[in-house]
């Protein structure tokens, strides 16, 4: 088939979080099962952009409430991301540094999405599919089925994925504006609670929607920032479809990031080797347990109970444990991270960054990740845990409910809880450090986890399914 993702980020050219990795990956493998997969995307200014040739493949322009915005889609060249790679050029608008954060983000993603259309027109064999990712793609499907000016695409099939469906895409009415000439019988498919939703668009007018696990998928119909009642009414094109992992970047045997590599089987002393070296650079004793976080420092991802949770356990078992935390998000959630570097500075290290090359070293190194989150879709930090033999912490939501099963249940290896509050964690902290004690335990543990096949191919199929009806 031949398939168009269109997407914010995409691994290694632009990250943020999981849409990144996903967008990096599924593609690719859709073209070793002998598909065509091409993504598009801003071009936004990262290093990727300037470390790489890129070809022009079409200059034009589009026009937007009377105003003439020209664009350009270059094709990277020289990489080898195993599919193929287009960026949206429109001057002063998507040629910034950061992926989001703004204040004219919305209108940069209407023209982008604009620009996407205008270039696909002018295509001799158009897509069978497009697959648009979040609402940053969101008003596609829309404009697709009922825009006056694109009917050369109207036989192309749209599905939607929804990494995350906290964020929408919410526009006020104004914007409309900048819309390009609609069936205007239709225009309430474009509004959700009187304003332009961009999410809640793409649900009602994606041929399909997919969210990244089916836990999230049965959430999102009681628990989904306002849009219960449409996930409700549109149950019948909804699916659950559990991300994958990239096993090529994700390898404990080949990562480029570890001077240690190690293989599963032989976990123990390639683990012990990385945490050897983790623990020297960050001042810590090697023989204690070492517990980390890596992501987004929000509620969402559990950042507001994470440092209480971690000041109570160590004021509980003082000396027995260390803590590095990675990440960076909410002000005032950092600060509360920063504050336990003075309370604990022998057992403490806090990193307020984004840093891949240290969250592979930390996953390499650690005994348990903690992954706290009152929202998690699907969760890639805790599939990464498994293949580096790293015990994952967490709270059983969404794909995190799907990926990790507890140590205590017979086919278990994780550490489980329900409630997304202080004490949960605490207790499974106090879980995690008796059941470091028993070393063979843990080993048994490790190797029953490396074993577990996260790749993407299960799941690459299943997408080509959903095409395919
Ligand atoms: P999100 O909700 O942020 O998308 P996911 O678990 O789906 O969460 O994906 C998070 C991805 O971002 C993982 O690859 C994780 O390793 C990475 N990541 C998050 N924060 C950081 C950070 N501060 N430094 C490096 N990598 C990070």
């Amino acid at each position: 088939m031949n398939i168009l993702h269109i997407s914010a980020e995409c691994f290694p050219v632009a990250k943020v979080g999981g849409l990144a990795d996903v967008v990096g990956a599924l593609p690719k493998y859709q073209t070793l099962m002998g598909h065509e997969a091409k993504v598009a995307m801003p071009m936004h200014k990262t290093n990727f952009l300037f470390e790489h040739q890129w070809e022009t493949v079409h200059k034009s322009h589009l026009f937007s409430n009377g105003q003439k915005f020209p664009f350009t889609i270059i094709k990277a060249q020289n990489h080898n991301l195993g599919f193929e790679l287009f960026c949206v050029d429109v001057n002063g608008l998507l040629d910034r540094e950061k992926v989001y954060g703004y204040e004219d983000d919305h209108f940069r993603y209407l023209i982008f999405q604009l620009a996407v259309l205008e270039w696909l027109k002018s295509w001799h064999h158009k897509p069978e599919i497009i697959h648009v990712h979040d609402h940053h793609a969101g008003l596609i499907p829309f404009l697709i089925k009922h825009g006056v000016d694109y009917s050369p695409l109207k036989n192309i099939r749209t599905i939607l994925t929804i990494h995350n469906a906290q964020y929408q895409g919410w526009m006020s009415k104004d914007n409309l504006m900048y819309f390009p000439t609609w069936d205007e019988w239709k225009t309430g498919l474009l509004f959700w609670n009187d304003q332009i939703n961009s999410l809640a668009c793409a649900v009602k007018c994606a041929d399909g929607v997919t969210t990244v696990s089916p836990t999230y998928m049965k959430q999102l119909s009681f628990e989904s920032n306002g849009l219960e009642d449409l996930f409700r009414q549109e149950a019948y094109k909804c699916r659950g479809i559990i991300n994958g992992i990239d096993e090529e970047v994700w390898d404990p045997a080949t990562d480029k990031h570890l001077d240690v590599h190690f293989q599963k089987t032989k976990i123990q002393p390639g683990k012990q080797q990385n945490k050897l070296q983790l623990c020297e650079h960050f001042g810590f004793r090697v023989e204690l347990p070492l517990f980390v976080f890596i992501g987004r420092m929000v509620d969402d991802k559990g950042g507001d109970l994470l440092p209480a949770a971690i000041n109570q356990a160590f004021v509980k078992h003082p000396g027995k444990m260390n803590v590095i935390v990675l990440g960076s998000g909410n002000p005032n959630i950092e600060k509360t991270f920063e504050r336990l570097c003075d309370i604990h500075p022998a057992h403490y290290r806090l990193s307020i960054s984004y840093n891949e090359p240290l969250s592979h070293k930390l996953y390499a190194s650690a005994d348990f990740l903690l992954m706290p989150s009152r929202v998690e879709p699907c969760g890639l930090n805790q599939l990464y845990a498994l293949r580096y033999g790293t015990i994952p912490i967490v709270r059983r939501t969404g794909g995190l409910n799907d990926t990790v099963i507890d140590f205590g249940d017979p086919n278990g290896f994780g550490i489980c809880f329900n409630q997304p509050s202080v004490e949960d964690i605490l207790h499974s902290i106090n879980r995690a450090l008796e059941l470091f004690g028993r070393k063979r335990e843990v080993n048994a543990l490790r190797k029953k986890m490396m074993n577990i096949n996260h790749g993407w191919q299960e799941s690459a199929k299943e997408y080509i399914e959903l095409y395919q009806q």
